[in-house]
C-alpha cells in the first residue's frame, strides 16, 4: 500500500512530476540542501535534550531552552513518534496531552514563520492533530505549536493556535479525497514520471528544483496549459451550491471536465470559507476584508474567488466590477461579471495579473516565456553559481511589446520580473 506524507502532498501541488521522481521513479533523489542538514543535526539536539534530558543545547537551539524544558516536563511526551493511518504517513515532533509541536528552522522566523491563522489550516499539523484526536477520543479541542529557531541570527518564536475537532476531521477528509483521487493512480513505479505533466513554474521553486538537469518542464503527454484552457478552466460550471453544512461529496468530474483544482487550492477554498462563516462577521464591510485577507494570505487567485463564491452558499458573490463581495442576504452564487476594461490590447502590451479576460482576447502566459528562457538558457541553471542560474533567466525572459500576457504571481519567478514587466505594460489589470 503506498504511503504519503504532507511533504509529499505539498510537493505533488508544486509539481507532480517532481513528487513521481522523488517517490516513484529509479532517478537517484538530488541531495538534499544545506538547510535540510542543519534542521536534522537541531531536530537531534532537541530530541536529545527531551528524551536524554541532557543540559546542553546547541547554539540554533539554546534560545528555546526555556520552552524545551517546559516541554519535556509535561505528561506522557511522546517525541519523534512515528504515525500511520490510512495510508497517511509522519513523524510528530512532540506531543503531549493535547499539544502538538513541529521545530522549525528557519533563517528568519519572523519573515517566514506562519501565522497563527496559517498553523489552523497547515496540511502537516493537520495530519498530526487528526491523528492526536484520534488516539483520545474524548478531547474536542488540540492546541498546535511551531517552535521556530532562527538560523542566522539566535531567535525564537512560538506560534500557536486552537483548533476543534471538527474543523481538523473537515480538513483531514479533504486532504485524503485529494490523494485518493489525484494522487492513488500515479503511485506506482510503472509509469513513466516524464509522461507525467511537470510545472515550469515550480522548476525555480525553493532554490530550484533538482531535476532541472534532467527534465524538459514542456516535454511530456500534458503540457503547460494555453491561455484558451485556463479560460476554460475558470468556465468550469459551478452551477451546483454546497450549503456550509452539507456534508462534503465528490462530484464525479463531467466528460472532458479539466483537471481537478490542485490541493492547496481545493484545502484553501474549504477552510476559508470555513473561517469566514465561522467568523460570523456583522457587518457587510468587515466580511469582505475578511474574505480578501483570507484570500490575500492564501495567495488566491481570481479563478479561486469563483470557487469561493459557488462554495460559500450564497454568502458571497461577485459585484459588477467582478470583485467578491458580501451578500447580507445568501442569494445563489453567479458568474463574475464581464470586466469593466478591454480584454484585448491595442498596441502595447496588457498584463492580466492574476486574473484572465472574461471574453475575446488570446495571448499567452508569464510561463510560456519563462519555458522559453529556459530552453535558450547556455548551461544548466543548476551549475550556476547558487541563484544566479535563476536571476540570468529572469533576465532573459524579456517582455513582449505588444499583445496579451496572463501573469499567475504564484510563479515563483514573478517576483523579481515584475518591475519591468509592469514598467513595460500600456495596461495592468490585477484580480484579487
Ligand atoms: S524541473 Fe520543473 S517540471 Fe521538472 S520535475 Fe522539477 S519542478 Fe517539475
Amino acid at each position: 500500500m503506498a504511503h504519503y506524507s504532507a511533504s509529499q502532498i505539498k510537493t505533488f501541488s508544486l509539481c507532480a512530476r517532481k513528487w513521481h521522481l522523488d517517490k516513484w521513479s529509479s532517478v537517484p533523489t538530488p541531495p538534499a540542501g544545506a538547510g535540510a542538514e542543519l534542521g536534522r543535526a537541531v531536530h537531534a539536539d532537541i530530541e536529545s535534550f527531551l528524551l536524554q534530558k541532557t543540559s546542553s543545547l546547541n547554539d540554533i537551539a539554546e534560545p528555546g531552552r526555556e520552552f524545551l524544558t517546559w516541554l519535556r516536563d509535561r505528561p506522557s511526551l511522546l517525541v519523534e513518534h512515528n504515525i500511520n493511518s490510512d495510508g497517511v504517513v509522519g513523524v510528530i515532533d512532540a506531543y503531549s496531552d493535547g499539544v502538538v509541536v513541529d521545530h522549525k528552522t528557519s533563517s528568519d522566523p519572523e519573515k517566514w514563520g506562519l501565522t497563527s491563522t496559517q498553523l489552523e489550516s497547515d496540511l502537516q499539523m493537520t495530519i498530526y492533530a487528526a491523528w492526536a484526536f484520534r488516539k483520545e477520543p474524548d478531547r474536542q479541542e488540540i492546541t498546535l505549536v511551531h517552535a521556530y529557531y532562527g538560523t542566522k541570527r539566535q531567535s525564537f518564536k512560538l506560534v500557536k493556535a486552537k483548533v476543534s475537532r471538527e474543523r481538523i476531521e473537515r480538513q483531514y477528509q479533504s486532504a485524503l479525497a485529494f490523494v485518493k483521487k489525484n494522487m492513488a493512480h500515479l503511485s506506482t513505479s510503472e509509469i513513466n514520471s516524464f509522461e507525467i505533466a511537470g510545472d515550469a513554474s515550480a522548476c525555480g521553486a525553493y532554490g530550484g528544483c533538482g531535476y532541472l538537469n534532467i527534465c524538459n518542464p514542456n516535454q511530456g503527454a500534458q503540457t503547460m496549459p494555453t491561455l484558451e484552457e485556463l479560460i476554460a478552466k475558470r468556465k468550469t460550471p459551478t452551477a451546483e451550491v454546497v450549503a456550509p453544512e452539507a456534508p462534503s461529496r465528490e462530484t464525479p468530474p463531467a466528460p472532458d471536465a479539466p483537471e481537478s483544482p490542485p490541493l492547496e487550492m481545493a484545502l484553501d477554498m474549504q477552510l476559508a470559507v470555513d473561517q469566514i462563516l465561522t467568523q460570523r462577521p456583522s457587518t457587510t464591510r468587515m466580511a469582505t476584508q475578511i474574505a480578501k485577507t483570507a484570500m490575500k494570505a492564501r495567495r488566491w487567485t481570481k479563478n479561486r474567488s469563483q470557487e469561493l463564491v459557488a462554495a460559500s452558499g450564497g454568502r458571497f458573490r461577485f459585484d459588477d466590477l467582478g470583485s467578491v463581495i458580501y451578500a447580507d442576504s445568501p442569494v445563489p452564487a453567479a458568474p463574475p461579471a464581464p470586466a469593466k476594461t478591454s480584454s484585448t490590447s491595442a498596441g502595447g502590451l496588457t498584463l492580466y495579473i492574476n486574473c484572465v479576460p472574461v471574453k475575446g482576447a488570446t495571448g499567452s502566459t508569464f510561463g510560456d516565456y519563462l519555458v522559453d528562457a529556459i530552453k535558450a538558457y547556455p548551461i544548466n541553471p543548476q551549475l550556476a553559481d547558487y541563484g544566479k542560474g535563476i536571476a540570468d533567466i529572469v533576465a532573459a525572459v524579456e517582455p513582449p511589446q505588444s499583445g496579451v500576457v496572463l501573469v499567475d504571481t504564484l510563479n515563483p519567478y514573478w517576483a523579481r520580473a515584475s518591475q519591468r514587466w509592469i514598467a513595460a505594460a500600456g495596461l495592468v489589470i490585477r484580480g484579487l
